[in-house]
Protein backbone atom coordinates (compact mmCIF):
# COMPACT_ATOMS: atom_id res chain seq x y z
CA UNK A 1 0.00 0.00 0.00
CA UNK A 2 1.41 3.37 -1.17
CA UNK A 3 1.13 6.27 2.03
CA UNK A 4 -0.84 9.21 1.21
CA UNK A 5 2.17 11.54 -0.52
CA UNK A 6 3.98 13.04 3.17
CA UNK A 7 3.84 16.55 4.05
CA UNK A 8 6.62 18.39 2.81
CA UNK A 9 9.29 18.93 5.94
CA UNK A 10 8.23 22.72 6.10
CA UNK A 11 4.46 22.36 5.87
CA UNK A 12 2.20 22.91 9.04
CA UNK A 13 -1.24 23.30 9.76
CA UNK A 14 -0.35 26.54 10.82
CA UNK A 15 1.47 27.85 7.76
CA UNK A 16 -1.51 26.09 5.27
CA UNK A 17 -4.20 28.05 7.13
CA UNK A 18 -2.50 31.31 7.04
CA UNK A 19 -2.15 30.65 3.28
CA UNK A 20 -5.80 29.77 2.89
CA UNK A 21 -6.86 32.73 5.00
CA UNK A 22 -4.34 35.20 2.28
CA UNK A 23 -5.76 33.33 -0.60
CA UNK A 24 -6.95 35.77 -3.47
CA UNK A 25 -7.18 33.29 -6.40
CA UNK A 26 -10.65 33.26 -7.03
CA UNK A 27 -11.22 37.16 -7.00
CA UNK A 28 -14.86 36.58 -6.78
CA UNK A 29 -14.83 34.18 -3.42
CA UNK A 30 -12.56 36.12 -1.97
CA UNK A 31 -13.90 39.54 -2.07
CA UNK A 32 -17.68 38.03 -1.32
CA UNK A 33 -16.30 35.88 2.13
CA UNK A 34 -16.80 36.80 5.21
CA UNK A 35 -13.86 34.86 6.01
CA UNK A 36 -12.68 31.39 4.84
CA UNK A 37 -13.88 28.04 6.25
CA UNK A 38 -10.17 25.95 6.58
CA UNK A 39 -11.99 22.33 8.69
CA UNK A 40 -12.14 21.38 11.89
CA UNK A 41 -11.57 18.80 13.83
CA UNK A 42 -8.65 15.99 14.75
CA UNK A 43 -5.70 16.55 13.33
CA UNK A 44 -4.61 13.10 14.10
CA UNK A 45 -8.17 11.92 13.10
CA UNK A 46 -8.50 8.39 11.17
CA UNK A 47 -11.20 9.32 9.67
CA UNK A 48 -11.33 12.32 6.78
CA UNK A 49 -14.82 13.96 5.64
CA UNK A 50 -14.96 16.15 2.69
CA UNK A 51 -17.48 18.55 1.52
CA UNK A 52 -18.39 20.56 -1.07
CA UNK A 53 -18.18 24.59 0.31
CA UNK A 54 -19.09 26.43 2.86
CA UNK A 55 -22.89 27.76 2.88
CA UNK A 56 -23.95 31.24 4.77
CA UNK A 57 -23.85 29.65 8.34
CA UNK A 58 -20.27 28.32 7.69
CA UNK A 59 -19.45 31.83 5.82
CA UNK A 60 -20.44 33.74 8.92
CA UNK A 61 -18.71 30.96 11.85
CA UNK A 62 -15.55 30.10 9.92
CA UNK A 63 -16.20 26.50 10.33
CA UNK A 64 -17.34 23.92 8.28
CA UNK A 65 -20.69 21.95 8.37
CA UNK A 66 -22.65 24.40 11.31
CA UNK A 67 -25.45 25.03 9.28
CA UNK A 68 -28.86 22.38 8.91
CA UNK A 69 -27.09 19.92 6.74
CA UNK A 70 -24.05 20.09 9.76
CA UNK A 71 -26.92 19.23 12.25
CA UNK A 72 -27.82 16.65 9.57
CA UNK A 73 -23.81 15.37 9.58
CA UNK A 74 -23.68 15.38 13.45
CA UNK A 75 -26.81 13.05 13.33
CA UNK A 76 -25.53 11.24 10.88
CA UNK A 77 -22.22 10.94 12.41
CA UNK A 78 -23.85 10.44 15.99
CA UNK A 79 -25.48 7.01 14.67
CA UNK A 80 -22.03 5.05 14.07
CA UNK A 81 -20.46 6.27 16.98
CA UNK A 82 -18.84 8.98 16.15
CA UNK A 83 -18.35 12.39 17.72
CA UNK A 84 -17.58 15.65 15.21
CA UNK A 85 -14.33 15.58 17.54
CA UNK A 86 -13.26 12.06 16.61
CA UNK A 87 -12.95 13.20 12.56
CA UNK A 88 -11.88 16.20 10.32
CA UNK A 89 -14.10 18.07 8.36
CA UNK A 90 -13.37 20.17 5.16
CA UNK A 91 -14.33 21.29 1.84
CA UNK A 92 -13.26 21.27 -1.55
CA UNK A 93 -13.80 25.08 -1.52
CA UNK A 94 -12.49 26.56 1.18
CA UNK A 95 -14.34 29.87 0.56
CA UNK A 96 -18.66 30.50 -0.27
CA UNK A 97 -19.69 30.85 -3.53
CA UNK A 98 -22.67 33.26 -3.74
CA UNK A 99 -25.68 32.22 -3.38
CA UNK A 100 -24.31 28.61 -2.48
CA UNK A 101 -23.93 27.97 -6.11
CA UNK A 102 -22.32 25.03 -7.47
CA UNK A 103 -17.97 25.47 -7.15
CA UNK A 104 -16.74 26.68 -10.55
CA UNK A 105 -13.81 23.55 -11.89
CA UNK A 106 -11.39 26.96 -11.85
CA UNK A 107 -12.37 27.27 -8.43
CA UNK A 108 -12.08 23.42 -7.93
CA UNK A 109 -8.54 24.17 -9.40
CA UNK A 110 -7.33 26.89 -7.35
CA UNK A 111 -8.98 25.54 -4.19
CA UNK A 112 -7.88 21.73 -4.44
CA UNK A 113 -3.88 22.37 -3.80
CA UNK A 114 -5.03 23.14 -0.08
CA UNK A 115 -7.28 20.07 0.60
CA UNK A 116 -4.19 17.84 -0.84
CA UNK A 117 -1.79 19.46 1.61
CA UNK A 118 -4.34 18.97 4.48
CA UNK A 119 -4.57 14.95 3.48
CA UNK A 120 -0.75 15.17 3.12
CA UNK A 121 -0.96 16.49 6.81
CA UNK A 122 -3.44 14.40 7.89
CA UNK A 123 -2.42 10.83 6.64
CA UNK A 124 -6.03 9.64 6.79
CA UNK A 125 -6.96 6.25 7.21
CA UNK A 126 -10.49 6.18 5.52
CA UNK A 127 -12.21 8.80 3.34
CA UNK A 128 -15.57 10.20 3.31
CA UNK A 129 -16.90 11.94 -0.17
CA UNK A 130 -20.07 14.03 1.05
CA UNK A 131 -22.26 14.61 -2.58
CA UNK A 132 -21.30 14.65 -6.14
CA UNK A 133 -18.70 17.88 -5.93
CA UNK A 134 -16.53 16.11 -3.67
CA UNK A 135 -16.44 12.55 -4.98
CA UNK A 136 -16.22 13.75 -8.30
CA UNK A 137 -12.66 15.82 -7.13
CA UNK A 138 -11.65 12.97 -5.21
CA UNK A 139 -12.22 10.04 -7.49
CA UNK A 140 -11.63 11.96 -10.84
CA UNK A 141 -14.89 11.22 -11.91
CA UNK A 142 -17.87 12.19 -13.73
CA UNK A 143 -20.01 9.43 -12.91
CA UNK A 144 -23.75 9.76 -10.98
CA UNK A 145 -23.76 9.06 -7.41
CA UNK A 146 -26.05 6.46 -7.78
CA UNK A 147 -22.84 4.52 -9.60
CA UNK A 148 -21.05 6.36 -6.85
CA UNK A 149 -22.26 5.44 -3.23
CA UNK A 150 -23.02 1.86 -1.56
CA UNK A 151 -19.82 0.98 -2.46
CA UNK A 152 -16.07 0.97 -1.20
CA UNK A 153 -13.41 2.84 -3.62
CA UNK A 154 -9.68 3.13 -2.86
CA UNK A 155 -8.06 6.68 -3.14
CA UNK A 156 -5.90 6.94 -6.03
CA UNK A 157 -3.25 4.73 -5.68
CA UNK A 158 -2.92 4.95 -1.75
CA UNK A 159 -4.64 2.15 -0.63
CA UNK A 160 -6.78 4.18 1.41
CA UNK A 161 -10.71 3.29 1.40
CA UNK A 162 -12.81 6.17 -0.05
CA UNK A 163 -16.79 6.03 0.39
CA UNK A 164 -18.76 8.16 -1.16
CA UNK A 165 -22.67 8.77 0.45
CA UNK A 166 -25.34 11.89 0.17
CA UNK A 167 -24.50 15.27 0.38
CA UNK A 168 -26.37 16.06 3.84
CA UNK A 169 -27.84 19.11 2.07
CA UNK A 170 -29.43 16.74 -0.19
CA UNK A 171 -31.06 14.35 2.49
CA UNK A 172 -32.58 17.52 3.67
CA UNK A 173 -34.05 18.02 0.32
CA UNK A 174 -34.83 14.29 -0.23
CA UNK A 175 -35.68 12.68 2.91
CA UNK A 176 -36.84 9.33 1.73
CA UNK A 177 -33.43 8.86 0.79
CA UNK A 178 -32.19 8.35 3.85
CA UNK A 179 -32.35 4.87 4.43
CA UNK A 180 -29.86 4.36 1.29
CA UNK A 181 -27.72 7.01 3.20
CA UNK A 182 -28.30 5.35 6.57
CA UNK A 183 -26.22 1.70 4.03
CA UNK A 184 -23.54 3.99 3.42
CA UNK A 185 -22.95 5.21 6.94
CA UNK A 186 -23.03 0.98 7.95
CA UNK A 187 -20.16 0.59 5.17
CA UNK A 188 -18.39 3.61 6.85
CA UNK A 189 -18.73 2.05 10.47
CA UNK A 190 -17.69 -1.32 8.93
CA UNK A 191 -14.72 0.36 7.39
CA UNK A 192 -13.84 1.77 10.44
CA UNK A 193 -13.55 -1.52 12.52
CA UNK A 194 -11.83 -3.34 9.49
CA UNK A 195 -8.60 -0.66 10.46
N1 LIG B 1 -22.18 22.14 2.81
C1 LIG B 1 -20.91 21.78 2.56
O1 LIG B 1 -20.61 21.08 1.60
N2 LIG B 1 -19.97 22.19 3.41
C2 LIG B 1 -20.23 22.93 4.48
O2 LIG B 1 -19.30 23.26 5.20
C3 LIG B 1 -21.57 23.29 4.71
C4 LIG B 1 -22.53 22.89 3.87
Amino acid sequence: MTELSTPPAQDSWEKLEAEVAACQLCPLLSQSRTQHVFGTGNHKADLVIVGEAPGANEDLQGKPFVGRAGQLLSEMLRAIGLQRDDIFITNILKSRPPNNRDPKPEEIANCTPFLERQLSLLQPKLMVALGRIAAHYLLDTNETMGKLRGRQFTFRNTGTPLIVTYHPAYLLRSPSQKKESYKDLLLIKQALDRL
